[in-house]
């Protein structure tokens, strides 16, 4: 499992930039660290450093991220870019934006190893981790394209291509770069995971409260087995554990995701197991209910609304808070677990090399 190749220009940490400027004088490393992160600059913006050292630093720290594509939705609040990365991997990182914030939905992996079977990132299998640097600039590069609108980022979510618990070391970097550097509060960074216990385990003995959401979608182990292939492994019972843990530590209320798939896991025997579960967590989980998007790869369809309505409703009788997610970015195929560029562009983008 391969790391990205070369170092990128936010994979290097402050020390490391401070030795790239090695013989200049001190004031350099704030000016280069603003202007990468307060300023959101590539090196060749950075005016107020000699042209010299500009063209050095733009050669030793390039981009992470070559943008392919952008697709903008048809309400213009939602936004997907498709990078090409090192090693030919594609990644997808989605902006969207609200009356009073911003969100940012980052990939930590090029495609994932969990095969669920109604995610597309999951039927396109496991690529590569992403590095620090790497997921860093997906944050930056959106953050540029908010602020171009006169927009703010307020929030990232580890919610686009990958599980950010399965590559935890650059995650983690990401996350303490995201909050130090680019100043956005760890509750308004938001770690989603499909249930790694052990990474769960780590993540509550971490230095920062972010906010954590379990794609739960099956309350028992028989359905979960068959949903989430993870759950054979860490199966519900040692996941709550992790959870409550999580939560006794960070004091914080954490969600279940749960993706509605019609007569699968929205009868109302589910709403009753899946109460149980949540008031089983103190304080009680919160439950995102977000109607199942439709994948390539997937037969069965998302609820009715009228049937997410009516979940939400048993749920909240049972004494649970429960949310219905709107549906963003749909139309550009930007909306939960559609994200999956490279299964998209293999086999209908042959690469071509020019002759000679
Ligand atoms: N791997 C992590 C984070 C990325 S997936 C995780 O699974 O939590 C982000 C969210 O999208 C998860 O809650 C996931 O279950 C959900 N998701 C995946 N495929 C989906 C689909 N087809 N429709 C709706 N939600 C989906
Ligand atoms: Fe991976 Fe999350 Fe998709 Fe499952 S739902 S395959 S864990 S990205």
């Amino acid at each position: 499992m391969r790391a990205a190749p070369t170092a990128t220009r936010y994979d290097l940490t402050r020390e490391e930039l401070n030795e790239l400027l090695a013989g200049e004088p001190q004031y350099r490393l704030d000016q280069v660290w603003q202007g990468l992160y307060a300023q959101l600059a590539a090196p060749e913006e950075m005016t107020n450093v000699p042209r010299a050292l500009r063209d050095r630093l733009t050669g030793k720290l390039p981009p992470a991220l070559e943008l392919v594509t952008t697709s903008v939705s048809d309400g213009q609040d939602t936004v997907k870019f498709l990078w090409s990365v090192a090693g030919s991997a594609q990644v997808e990182t989605v902006l969207m934006l609200y009356p009073q914030r911003a969100t940012v939905c980052v990939s930590s992996q090029a495609g994932c190893a969990m095969g669920c079977g109604f995610c597309a990132t999951g039927q396109a299998g496991f690529q590569r981790h992403l590095s620090a640097g790497e997921i860093v600039e997906q944050v930056v590069r959106a953050a540029r394209w908010a602020r171009d609108r006169g927009r703010r980022v307020s929030n990232v979510v580890f919610m686009g291509m990958g599980e950010p618990l399965a590559n935890e070391g650059a995650v983690w970097a990401a996350v303490t770069r995201l909050h130090g550097d680019l100043g956005l509060s760890a509750r308004h960074l938001t770690i989603s995971t499909v249930g790694v216990v052990p990474g769960l385990r780590r993540l509550a003995e971490r230095d920062l409260p972010v906010t954590l959401a379990v794609s739960l979608h099956a309350a028992n182990d028989a359905l979960r087995d068959e949903l989430v292939p993870i759950n054979r492994r860490y199966p519900i019972e040692e996941l709550l554990v992790a959870a409550q843990q999580f939560v006794d530590v960070n004091h914080r209320r954490l969600s279940f995701e749960w993706a509605m798939i019609d007569g699968v896991n929205d009868r109302p025997s589910d709403a009753v197991e899946l109460a149980a579960l949540c008031r089983r967590l103190r304080p009680a989980a919160h439950v995102n209910l977000i109607p199942l998007n439709p994948t390539p790869g997937w037969p069965t369809t998302g609820s009715s609304p009228a049937t997410v309505a009516a979940f939400r409703d048993r749920l909240i009788a049972l004494g649970v808070n429960a949310t219905v997610r709107r549906n963003r970015g749909t139309d550009i195929d930007a909306a939960c677990g559609q994200l999956a560029a490279r299964s998209r562009a293999v086999g209908v983008v042959p690469r071509t090399h020019p002759a000679g």
